[in-house]
């Protein structure tokens, strides 16, 4: 995994300028890459190798300055800072695809559509995670009411909080910022 979030890095150093804007280009990354290692097609999103399964327990913890090389500025500031969206302005709070949602860090799946609810606060809502063991819960007293914290389970970056006032089955609302998720469309049944 660590070899493969170095790779993730050296392309996204090499794409940096195209991430905000719409590029066609598929020039070969060189600078700062090995000049021997495979040549690798940019892309204006990161890819990310993405783990449907419960998490395994092998955490994928780096360094503040990694992440910063790896995440775009919005990720860096949701998802290592503990920063929040503003509502009704994310991509996924009103998404109703039928997909799975994983962590836009390290891939691992977090939360699933068949989970989601519409909780009309403007944040992307679940009230439950795909795999229980793939969050981290903790509290958060950054605010004067104590909250709960969701993370990562695997890479630690900071996903949004749970609270008590979701729906049944688990009265849990988890209330996740959009740039922390990477949202993959179930494939249509042939
Ligand atoms: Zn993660």
């Amino acid at each position: 995994m660590r070899f493969l979030i170095l790779s993730l890095s050296a392309l996204i150093v090499g794409t940096a300028a195209c991430v905000s804007g719409i590029s066609g280009s598929n020039a070969a990354v060189s600078d700062g890459a090995d000049p021997s290692a495979t040549p690798r097609r940019t892309k204006a999103v990161r890819e990310i190798t993405y783990t449907d399964a419960e998490f395994d327990g092998k955490e994928v913890l780096m360094t503040d300055a990694e992440w910063k090389k790896i995440l775009t500025p919005i990720e860096y500031r949701m998802m290592r800072e503990g920063g929040t969206e503003t509502p009704f302005t994310g991509a996924y709070y009103k998404n109703h695809e039928d997909g799975v949602y994983y962590c836009a860090a390290c891939g691992l799946v977090l939360f699933r559509s068949e989970n989601k609810f519409d909780s009309g606060t403007g944040w992307p809502s679940f009230y439950q995670p795909a795999f229980k063991k793939n969050v981290i819960e903790k509290v958060d007293r950054s605010l004067d009411e104590v909250r709960t914290e969701v993370l990562c389970a695997r890479c630690h970056a900071h996903l949004g909080h749970v609270f008590d006032d979701g729906p049944k089955p688990t009265g849990l609302r988890y209330c996740i910022n959009s740039p922390a998720l990477r949202f993959q469309k179930a494939e249509a049944p042939e």
